[in-house]
Parts: C-alpha cells; sequence; structure tokens
C-alpha cells in the first residue's frame, strides 16, 4: 500500500475490509474469474447511516462478501441510506438492486449513464448483436469474425443487461448532499460517458498534503489504464470522442489535486497528478505509436490487429477483440479530430491514414 493509512484487518475469513480513517471504509468485493480480482466498495458514514460507493458485481459470493463486509464495518446491508455509482460497468452498479432490496436505498447515477442503464433494459439481445455485426463490419472485421454475430446460436443473456434503474440523478459539480458529509460529484466522461469522480472536500484523516479525498472509479487506477473505446449506442449516430472526453477528465482531477485517491480496483494512492501526468504521456505515446502505423491507409480493424496489446493478437479472446477494435476507434477518432488522420475517400469498409 502506497499510503501507509489504517489497518488492514482481516475480519472475517475472505473478507478484507480496510478502515480508511475519516469514518471511510474499504470492502474488496470479489469480481469471479477476472483478472481484476475485485472491486473496492466504499462505505461512509453519515449521519443518516452508511451510503455506498458502488457496489460489485452481482453474484451469490459477491454479495455474501459485501454483507460480511458492512457487519465488518458495524453496520449491516439493511441500514445503508444511499448507493452512489460511478459509472453503469457490472463490476461497479451489478449489486446495486440487490442492496435497494434489502435497505430501501436510493441509488443514484450521472444521466448519461443512466440512459445506458436505460436502454440495456429495453433492448433485447438480438438487437445488439445485429448492431455489433454491422459495426464490425463497417470497421473491416473478417467475415469468420462478424458470422458468430450475424447468424450463429444466441448465446445467454451476457451480464449487465438487466440492471437496477436509478432514482437519483447525479448532477456534475454538486454536493450530493449526504447528512453531514461533503461529497461532490466531478463528472470525468470517457471511460462511460457518465462516469463520476466524487470529492470528500473534508480534511484528510491522516492530515495529508492536498485537497480531500477522490473516489475516482475506474478513471484514475494506480497501475492499470481504463479501457477507453467508443460509447456504443444503437439510437444515437452521434460521432463523439470518448479519448478526448478522457484526455480532458483527466485533466480535471489532476487539478483537484486531492491527498489520497480511493479507487475502485487495485489499491489506494497518493500524488494524483503525478499518476495524471504518466496516463496523459502514455497516451500520448500510444497516438504517436498509431501515426506510424497509418503511414499507410488501415481499417479500424487493421489498426487494432497491429496495435501493442497486452499479449499478441492471436492469443487475444473473441470478446476483447472487439473491446480492442472499439479502442482502435476511439483513438481514430481523436486523431482525426486533431486533423493528424483522415478517412480515405471513396474507401469501403472505410481507411484511415496519418495525415
Ligand atoms: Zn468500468
Ligand atoms: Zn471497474
Amino acid at each position: 500500500m502506497a499510503d501507509g493509512l489504517g489497518e488492514s484487518a482481516e475480519v472475517r475469513p475472505q473478507v478484507a475490509v480496510r478502515d480508511l480513517g475519516g469514518g471511510v471504509r474499504s470492502v474488496a468485493v470479489p469480481i469471479p474469474d477476472n483478472p481484476l480480482g475485485h472491486t473496492l466498495v466504499y462505505v461512509m458514514d453519515t449521519d443518516r447511516g452508511p451510503v455506498l460507493v458502488d457496489t460489485g458485481w452481482d453474484d451469490p459470493g459477491s454479495w455474501d462478501v459485501l454483507v460480511a463486509g458492512l457487519e465488518a464495518c458495524g453496520t449491516g446491508v439493511g441500514e445503508v441510506h444511499g448507493v452512489v455509482i460511478t459509472h453503469h460497468h457490472p463490476d461497479h452498479h451489478g449489486l446495486s438492486g440487490r442492496v435497494r432490496e434489502a435497505s430501501g436505498a436510493w441509488i443514484a447515477m450521472h444521466a448519461a449513464d443512466a440512459a445506458i442503464v436505460r436502454r440495456a433494459r429495453e433492448t433485447r439481445p438480438e438487437r445488439w448483436f445485429t448492431y455489433m455485426a454491422a459495426k464490425l463490419t463497417a470497421a473491416g472485421a473478417p467475415d469468420e469474425h462478424v458470422a458468430p454475430l450475424r447468424d450463429g446460436p444466441r448465446r445467454r443473456t451476457p451480464p449487465g443487461l438487466a440492471p437496477a434503474l436509478p432514482d437519483r440523478e447525479i448532477l456534475p459539480g454538486e454536493l450530493l448532499g449526504l447528512p453531514g458529509r461533503r461529497l461532490r460529484a466531478v463528472w470525468t466522461p470517457g471511460h462511460t460517458p457518465g462516469h463520476v469522480c466524487l470529492h470528500l472536500e473534508e480534511e484528510h484523516p491522516a492530515r495529508l498534503p492536498g485537497h480531500g479525498r477522490l473516489f475516482s472509479g475506474d478513471h484514475l487506477l494506480p497501475e492499470i489504464t481504463p479501457h477507453i473505446g467508443l460509447y456504443e449506442d444503437p439510437d444515437d449516430a452521434t460521432v463523439t470522442d470518448p479519448l478526448g472526453d478522457y484526455l480532458d477528465s483527466l485533466e480535471r482531477v489532476g487539478r483537484l489535486a486531492p491527498a489520497e485517491v480511493l479507487p475502485a480496483h487495485q489499491h489506494t494512492f497518493t500524488d494524483a497528478p503525478g499518476r495524471v501526468r504518466e496516463l496523459l504521456a502514455h497516451h500520448e505515446e500510444r497516438l504517436a505509436g498509431l501515426l506510424t502505423l497509418l503511414r499507410q491507409p488501415l481499417t479500424p480493424w487493421e489498426l487494432a490487429v497491429r496495435m501493442e496489446w497486452n499479449r499478441p493478437w492471436e492469443q487475444i479472446p473473441y470478446g476483447s477483440r472487439n473491446i480492442a477494435v472499439s479502442e482502435a476507434e476511439a483513438h481514430l477518432r481523436r486523431l482525426v479530430k486533431l486533423g493528424r488522420a483522415e478517412a480515405v475517400t471513396g474507401s469501403d469498409p472505410v481507411t484511415y491514414v496519418a495525415v
């Protein structure tokens, strides 16, 4: 741990609860079969009962850990007053519905991610497969990659297709109105369009230098860079620039200069501005690398195949390849917006080239 705060207390077997001081604790809720390991659910005391920042993956084992973790914090799931969600992904919002059922807590989320939740509940899986098939074809994916989406057997409903509808909207820049606390929402689009960080504007319990503490969700993580893809929406043809949004949002949280960052994965850390600089440099380097690849015209698929990933393309599983193409497209959008690449007129599927 980078900060040396609090005690790492194994209160019960398999339940890792950590007291971070100042009425904030974390519970490590496991994500089954995922290399990330766990989501850090933060439990914040308020005058009306605990408020959670994120809830964890919707799985019976994860639920048991969350329930035991709350008990280890000296409270219980029935006492939860509210749930603040950093973004709609199932490792963050998965258990929100169960927490609300058990406690009557409200669930708060930014409107842009709430819209995704609503759409996920209303869209039949077939529509998603059709949309994804069309999108991947347009990105230059080979037919053998697209075919399973178009006419293959329908797999079981993926997680995150029946998420809980939030009851409250998180308004950027506003205090959340938690009794006895000062928690302000900071809109940080990029990883998702409605991602928020939450700034606890209270003096750091160990008086570390800086401005309070920041619950950073997936926006700012100590050792990994979050996935930045397109904001997939079958009903919206707006040409968004998620990577541009992300880089702007990074600068925004860097300027806040919190004394400590409480991320949703891995571990807490200090020196947010330093981490922001690292990430900005990483993306700058990556964009420069892509421009080199784009000396010859490439489709988004061809670009994804040539980009550097954490393993060779041949070893990347099917679903992760789709995510990789989305990430390649987000980078192309950025380069086009910066005037450093352009679409080749008349190409079909469309290819892009450095200018
Ligand atoms: Zn996420
Ligand atoms: Zn996450």
